[in-house]
């Protein structure tokens, strides 16, 4: 069976009947996605569906990836860092460096960049190659996959001028826009509903998993799955699970996540969160490795209730995937997470540890109401979180810009 027949026995065969309509009228419509890296990280992880979909549509849909060498992608780390508001100081050398690799890329892929009707690029790494393209014929647009809302100012005042060049850009929820003098668009990010993340899986795996980390599934499962940040609020989740388990003596909790590579700081909040959570036998610390995709899958689908407690946050994908398992989450009232968690209806949002035990207990003690919005949760997912939404959301882009379209359209 094709790809797209498999996700509208997901998202529902009118969606993929819309796809197509949208699609028919790109049909041949040379178009470059440019990202940095093949694997690893969500743009990634999305590219990776979206542009064999793309295709399967009928658009000659590419993706290339750029390359570079350490002092490159350490600067990007840099633009990355300071975009995202960290003070950093990037010498006039490593700026030119930037734009060389830049300029090396924009000529090794010369003839298609100069044909495409349409290239995204994706985030800083790449920004620089229009710059380098001055003979293209196509439009381009800059996605912004990064909270760019507060920006360190000197490192934006070098790159804001090479993206206000692009004739559109994608954020992916308008809190972390910039204005830029062209159209600029809000597009969600998504999941998909086929990965080993997210698919069904059968109930014995799910019952294996919890009977293998020795929680007891008979017993209500509180969780949060995150990497072991204090953005997070790990410490707050153990807060408010002690706070519930008063009223509910069965409860137990499970905080599941792991570090990153890049993040040095992953070590010592999970030692403060073992600490805390030393006393209990009933919390469940769980250090999982990178490629534990259906153990998440499967703690998701066990528990009673979700949590995401995060003080900050970008779109909060865990969010969406408890989410799509039918769950009800709790989660701290910041960036995505008020997108997806519609208060009383898809979940909580919720402010300090004390509301999240409040609200945990409420949906613990009242089994009906849990899972009627969980249900209700799975359906906001499956209407405006699933890659699907995502594709529809990028062909309707595709078409306004092709077809020149005046006025402003609204995505999502
Ligand atoms: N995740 C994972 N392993 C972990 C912790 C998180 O695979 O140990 C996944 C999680 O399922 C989600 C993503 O990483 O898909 C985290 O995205 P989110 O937007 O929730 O937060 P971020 O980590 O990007 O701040």
């Amino acid at each position: 069976m094709r790809e797209l027949e498999l996700y509208g026995q997901v998202a529902g065969k009118d969606v993929v009947e819309h796809l197509r309509q949208l699609a028919s009228l790109l049909k041949g419509l040379k178009v470059v996605h440019i990202n940095s890296t093949r694997r690893g990280g969500g743009v990634a992880e999305i590219l990776e569906r979206l542009v064999p979909l793309m295709k399967e549509l009928g658009i000659e849909a590419e993706w290339v990836v750029i390359e570079g060498d350490e002092e490159f992608f350490q600067c990007t780390k840099n633009f990355h860092n300071a975009l995202q508001g960290t003070p950093v100081s990037i010498p006039e050398s490593v700026l030119q460096h930037y734009e060389e690799v830049n300029a090396r890329n924009a000529e090794a892929f010369r003839e298609l960049l100069q044909e495409a009707d349409l290239v995204f690029v994706h985030d800083p790494q790449p920004a620089a190659m229009l710059k380098f393209c001055p003979d293209r014929k196509g439009k381009w647009v800059w996605r912004c996959h990064i909270d760019i809302s507060r920006p360190y100012r000197a490192v934006w005042k070098y790159l804001r001028p090479l993206v206000a060049s692009y004739d559109a850009s994608i954020f992916s929820i308008a809190e972390f826009a910039q204005p830029l003098p062209h159209p600029l668009y809000i597009i969600p990010p998504s999941i998909d509903p086929l990965s080993e993340k997210n698919r069904d899986l059968p109930p014995e795996e799910v019952e294996a998993t919890y009977r293998a980390f020795q929680i007891d599934l008979e017993r209500p499962v509180l969780l949060q799955v995150s990497r072991f940040d204090r953005f997070k609020d790990p410490l707050g989740v153990i807060q408010a699970y002690r706070l519930a388990k008063k009223f509910v003596p069965a409860l137990q909790l499970v905080l599941a996540g792991g570090g990153a590579v890049d993040d040095p700081e992953a070590e010592a909040v999970l030692q403060e969160v073992e600490a805390a959570a030393a006393d209990d036998p009933n919390i469940h610390v769980l250090f999982l490795p990178p490629e534990a995709d259906r153990t998440i899958n499967a703690l998701q689908r066990g528990a009673d209730v979700v949590l995401q407690k995060s003080l900050r946050e970008g779109f909060g994908l865990t969010v969406t995937e408890a989410m799509w398992k039918s769950k009800p989450v709790i989660g701290g009232d910041t960036g995505g997470i008020k997108l997806q968690v519609i208060n009383h209806h898809t979940g909580f949002r919720v402010n300090t540890p004390e509301g999240a035990a409040l609200r945990a207990r409420y949906l613990l003690h009242h089994r009906e109401i849990r899972e009627a919005m969980g249900r209700k949760a799975r359906e906001f997912v499956r209407e405006n979180f699933l890659i699907t939404r995502h594709l529809r959301d990028y062909l309707t882009l595709m078409v306004s810009l092709t077809y020149e379209v005046q006025e402003r359209i609204e995505l999502s």
